[in-house]
């Protein structure tokens, strides 16, 4: 059986592993350290949920520890790259935390806050530093960061960051790090646009690892639809709430406007509940993020992006206020519960404008959510049954099977 003594790590990150209470690997952490301890270039395929930080992050200490620091002032020698502030936060504090015992000092870089005490982390040298893309470029235009001594390069989420347009950043950054490094890079998905991106910075022996189906959630979480008319969305929520052995429930709304507005109405009906979105100040965001890790608040409404790199163990539930529009967004959302070794549930709420939506999430992960109903809870939206989607699903496939087909025949007919 594979340990996380047998990954060959060293006694000193061991000590931070077990500190952090986990006995056994993951399968993404058993596929990727041994991989990364030894240097190689590294795509890592897998979803959020997994243990990925830990899988990089490990390699990333044991490696920087076992290297000789260069004497005088500490040169950064590790770069991680992520899309969000909250996810740059949560990968440097699992740095931190598998780090206790090595002497490795790191920094988080990131928009929306001063850059003054930025600045003053990267003078008195730091070996790691976790930075979104767009901030990190204002302080090496300014000459506040040297990349020059860079050895290992990671990527995290890189599908989302080329989703939020960060490309250019990436580029302008990655052209100022050494060629000869080692590079890491961690995608929920692989679509071309990363895979050429990979190409493009990437040793070509590069390994790949990809755990778990490419679009299929976490199977840790159970998954229902329910069908609800668009002025019944806030009384299905309660119902939900005071129906479900509901623990940490983190909502999401379409926009930001209406996750405020959720959050006023479940204040209002005695919930503690707080709400994550952009419009928030920084230390709002961190203030309410706090919050709910700590159990102050037992319901977060959240955005798509502000929910982004949210690493609470206890979410009991993901409710989709409104079906997210695009199959992605979806994933990214459920994989918020059901993290590592504990289970979780997903209830997507489905207006009648909403059922394409489910309908392409369905298509998109191949897995058919779980209709639910409530009793007493009466709607006049009714959702296809499983057996009607699974119907169609097949139909669909035996459609475009045939098309294939006659487009093959045509075709060698021309030739
Ligand atoms: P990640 O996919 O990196 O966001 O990690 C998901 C969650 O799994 C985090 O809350 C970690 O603290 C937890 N975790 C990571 N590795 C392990 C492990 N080997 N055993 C138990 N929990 C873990």
């Amino acid at each position: 059986m594979t340990t996380f003594k047998t990954l060959g790590l060293s006694e000193n990150i061991l000590r931070g592993v077990f500190a952090a209470g986990y006995d056994t690997p993951t399968p993404i952490q058993a596929a990727a350290i041994p991989i990364a301890s030894s240097g190689q270039d590294l795509i890592g395929c897998a979803q959020t949920g997994t243990g990925k930080t830990a899988g990089f992050v490990l390699p990333l200490l044991h490696r920087l520890s076992m290297g000789r620091r260069p004497r005088g002032r500490r040169e950064v020698r590790a770069l991680v790259l992520a899309p969000t502030r909250e996810l740059a936060i949560q990968v440097e504090d699992a740095v931190r935390t598998y780090g206790k015992h090595v002497s490795l000092y790191s920094t988080t870089i990131y928009g929306g806050v001063g850059m003054g005490p930025q600045i003053k982390a990267l003078r008195r040298g730091v070996d790691i530093v976790v930075a979104t893309p767009g901030r990190l470029l204002d302080h090496m235009d300014r000459g506040n960061v040297d990349l020059s001594q860079v050895e290992i390069l990671v990527l995290d989420e890189a599908d989302r960051m080329l989703d939020m347009g960060f490309i250019r950043d990436m580029r302008k950054i990655i052209a100022e790090i050494p060629r000869r490094r080692q590079t890491l890079l961690f995608s929920a998905t692989m679509p071309q646009e990363v895979q050429t991106f990979a190409r493009d910075i990437m040793a070509r022996d590069a390994e790949f690892i990809e755990i778990g189906e490419r679009r299929n959630p976490a199977k840790t979480v159970v998954q229902h639809a329910c069908g609800v008319d668009h002025h019944q969305k806030m009384d299905l929520l309660l119902h939900v709430l005071e129906n479900e052995p509901v623990e940490n429930v983190l909502v999401f709304s379409r926009t930001k406007h209406r996750a405020d507005r959720i959050t006023k109405r479940l204040s209002k009906k005695g919930f503690a509940a707080t709400a994550l979105h952009s419009n928030k100040s920084q230390n709002q965001r961190q203030r309410a993020l706090e919050g709910f890790k700590r159990g102050r608040f037992q319901i977060m409404v959240a955005t798509d992006i502000a929910a982004r790199g949210i690493d609470v163990d206890t979410i009991s539930h993901v409710i989709n206020y409104d079906t997210p529009s695009e199959a992605e967004s979806y994933i990214h959302r459920i994989g918020r519960t059901g993290r590592a070794q504990t289970s979780g549930d997903a209830i997507t709420f489905v207006t009648h404008d909403e059922k394409k939506y489910l309908r392409n999430i369905e298509r998109h992960t191949g897995q058919l959510l779980q209709r639910k109903t409530y009793d007493d809870f009466e709607t006049s939206v009714v959702l296809e049954t499983e057996e009607e989607a699974s119907n169609r699903n097949t139909r669909r496939k035996k459609n475009r099977g045939r098309g294939q087909h006659s487009r093959r025949r045509s075709s060698s007919r021309r030739n």
